[in-house]
């Protein structure tokens, strides 16, 4: 009797590589193959990868149960996920697992039931069903509801034609997703530097040139119009095309902008998609059907079967950064997986990291850039508030100067846009009596206040709690205080001194979910609002052609934070928010609340020149090796106990491995020191740039102590948040 063949396959749980399964007779498997495997006592879907040396006894190995009929798993797909685990210290199957997340999608999509001509006429023609048949009688099959749409009349008029048997059903393959995108159906004139990039971009693209593109542009100079130039060149080869988007969930105009340039939507890929869709997404994205996907992060794991190109718009967005069992930044990934698929990768941004700064720099990236807003916009004159001389009135948020040019621009018809980063009515409550705070119990956080809803709220964890009238430790009642404000309370403010405005607060926890806000969104931009007050979900890629003031209630916010990034951030930030302002044409402005308008960051903002501030930032990291001069790695350890938690850190720190150059910071009590229920401990590993840090942590972390209990050890490399 022959030997029973295997094959390792590689399943979606947290081990460091491939299993062996057996081969059942008259299957025949090869790398890539999608099948179901039994685990335990449960059956998953899983990929068959690249044969390993295999030295279990084929005897003791489990039969593979299923092989699924969807297109095997490319071979760059498989590099990349095996990248992206090396990369972020992780298991691989953990990585497989973001591309597994619809199984569903790995059945081939039922066919539907469609009616077609039958060869027979009705007998009584009324002109209802002559409607239907004018249509029917071409040799084409429809669905039910496509036919009866097409001849305006009611699905009854359809069902009597079945009756007599003019129509019979057939079965229908699945449609797809979306027509195919036409590169000439709304093409835009472009300008004269417009025209220059996008030809520069989209020769790279027809030239089949892989490699990584950075697109510059201030905001509202066309970056949305010029991409599109490369998609429309990406398109012209047959290629499918993925386009990243933070909050896409928000960015309705962005899909209306794409359907008026090509004539078709693009599929949308975020987590508010219904589970219908996702499958029918995935299974589309993987048969090569649809050609174009618009969507979050976690849409550079869905399974292209040919990538042609890759488009990071607002690449410098935190929203990009996965924090959650796989730590990565979509960003950084999309440059991985571009190689992989040796496909050309464009990150946008009217701010570009640092981090792609400095590749450009170093000429790893093509660097494209415009100068000017398209048409007769021009950027918003921006200047300072300084609060020591022109402070707000008692208890109250906005200086009197930011107050009269509201005034007057909504005196003007036009809308002001109040920006501060802060959810709810106020981020602290206290007791004027006994001085006592109100904290989560689950976390080290104070409960932000949010009046709409009269509750307290942990903004780490959710818990949230009626507001009280009395305090929960000295028992006084109505004393308590809220402190500071959220965008709920500068409503208030705003609606005493304008009650006759229409005013609209955003923020990313309205009741409604994203629906509402995109309902509010367009009502903005079609200016059904005069005082718009909102956080930075309003900052980012909206355009409101009535917007003509913006003022940031606390451009301090943010600098004052320990993180290495604090400066770049609120630059970033402040650029984009004031950038909302005057994309139609005409004058604009931006004032910025400050109590230290000399601080270099609020100095750079209103100065407008991003390329000194950024020289200088870049100097600054370069001497200190911050990234991306040196690398940065997090290791977060949590526990339900703190002493245990903090000792087990100690015993990790002690057992790393001596490296030269290599700096192990820590283990330190993080600043969120507890969070849902569990005690945080950091270390910080700061190597040199040319350092495979990855390969040290792995070896220090297999002879290293192990976790133990309820003690998890995460892994964050390129960390952009130090809480
Ligand atoms: P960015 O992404 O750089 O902020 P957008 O691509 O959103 O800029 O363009 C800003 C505004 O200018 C949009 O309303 C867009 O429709 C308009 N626009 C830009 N370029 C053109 C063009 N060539 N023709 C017509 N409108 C344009
Ligand atoms: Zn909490």
């Amino acid at each position: 009797m022959s030997e029973a063949k295997t094959v390792s396959v590689l399943l979606p749980i947290p081990t460091d590589g491939p299993y062996s399964y057996t081969v059942p007779e008259g299957m025949s498997l090869r790398p890539g193959d999608y099948v179901k495997v039994p685990l335990g006592s449960r059956e998953v879907a899983a990929v068959v990868w690249d044969p390993t040396d295999n030295t279990v006894d084929p005897k003791k190995l489990r039969e593979v149960s299923e092989k699924f009929e969807c297109p095997p798993m490319k071979e760059p797909m498989r590099r990349f996920i095996e990248w992206v685990a090396g990369y972020t210290v992780s298991p691989p199957g953990m990585v497989l697992k973001m591309v597994l997340r619809v199984p569903a999608a790995l059945d081939p999509e039922p066919d539907m039931p469609g009616l077609a001509f039958s060869g027979s006429s009705p007998d009584r023609l009324t002109s209802a069903r002559q409607a239907v048949m004018s249509f029917a009688d071409h040799g084409l099959n429809w669905t039910k509801s496509g036919l009866a749409h097409a001849a305006g009349v009611t699905p009854s008029v359809v069902d009597g034609l079945v009756k007599q048997g003019a129509l019979e059903t057939i079965m229908l393959p699945p449609q797809a997703l979306q027509a195919k995108p036409d590169a000439e159906y709304g093409k835009q004139e472009l300008s004269t530097e417009q025209t220059e990039v996008a030809e520069a971009l989209s020769q790279t693209i027809s030239s089949g040139d892989a490699g990584v593109t950075v697109l510059e542009g201030v905001t509202g100079s066309g970056k949305t119009e010029v991409y599109f130039e490369a998609l429309a060149a990406c398109f012209a080869t047959g290629k499918q095309a993925l386009v990243l988007i933070p909050e896409i969930a928000l960015t309705a105009t962005f899909l209306e902008r794409f359907e008026n340039r090509f004539g078709t939507r693009p599929a949308e890929w975020h987590s508010e998609l219904a589970p219908r869709a996702r499958e029918k997404t995935w299974r589309q994205v993987a048969t090569g059907q649809l050609q174009v996907v618009a969507g979050a992060r976690s849409a550079l794991y869905l399974p292209f079967e040919n990538l042609g190109l890759i488009i990071v718009d607002e690449e410098h967005d935190l929203a990009y950064k996965q924090e959650d069992r796989v730590f990565y930044n979509a960003r950084d990934m999309a440059v991985l997986r571009g190689q992989m698929e040796q496909c050309p990768v464009v990150l946008c941004s009217a701010t570009p990291s640092i981090e792609t700064r400095v590749n450009a720099q170093l000429g790893r990236y093509r660097h494209l850039k415009l100068e000017s807003r398209f048409g007769d916009a021009v950027l918003p004159k921006l200047s300072s508030v300084d609060l020591r001389r022109d402070p707000p009135k008692s208890g109250k948020f906005l200086s009197p100067v930011l107050m009269k040019a509201v005034g007057e621009t909504i005196e003007r018809g036009e809308q002001a846009l109040l920006f501060l980063n802060r959810r709810g009515y106020a981020p602290l409550t206290l007791c004027r009596v006994c001085g006592h705070r109100f904290e989560c119990k689950n976390c080290s956080a104070w409960l932000v206040e949010h009046r709409f809803r009269n509750v307290l709220q942990c903004h780490h964890c959710g818990h949230n709690e009626p507001t009280p009238e009395a305090c929960s430790n000295c028992g006084t009642l109505d004393h308590l205080v809220a402190c500071g404000p959220g965008v709920e309370r500068l409503a208030e403010e705003t609606l005493d001194a304008f009650p006759d405005a229409r005013t609209i607060v955003l923020s990313s926890d309205m009741a409604g979910g994203v629906k509402r806000m995109r309902a509010e969104l367009d009502a903005i931009a079609q200016g059904e609002a005069d005082i718009i007050i909102g956080t930075q979900l309003v900052a980012k890629g909206h355009n409101f052609p009535l917007m003509t003031l913006v003022g940031v209630v606390d451009a301090d916010l943010g600098l004052a934070n320990g993180d290495p990034r604090a400066a770049e951030r609120t630059f970033q930030l402040l650029h984009q928010v004031t950038g909302r302002a005057g994309r139609a044409g005409g004058e604009s402005v931006g004032l910025l609340q400050s109590y230290q308008p000399e601080h270099p960051v609020i100095a750079s903002i209103i100065e407008g020149v991003p390329e000194k501030f950024f020289s200088r930032e870049i100097e600054a990291r370069k001497n200190t090796s911050l990234p991306p001069f040196g690398k940065l790695v997090s290791i977060i350890i949590s526990g339900k106990d703190k002493r245990e938690t903090e000792t087990y850190a100690r015993e990790l720190r002690l057992s790393c491995p001596l490296a030269e150059d290599v700096r192990v910071l820590g283990p330190a009590e993080a600043p969120l020191a507890l969070v849902r229920g569990r005690y945080r401990f950091r270390l910080l590993i700061h190597s040199p740039r040319g350092f495979n840090v990855q390969n040290w942590i792995r070896n220090w972390f297999k002879s290293g102590p192990k976790p133990r209990g309820n003690l998890r050890v995460q892994i964050d490399v390129d960390p952009q948040s130090f809480v």
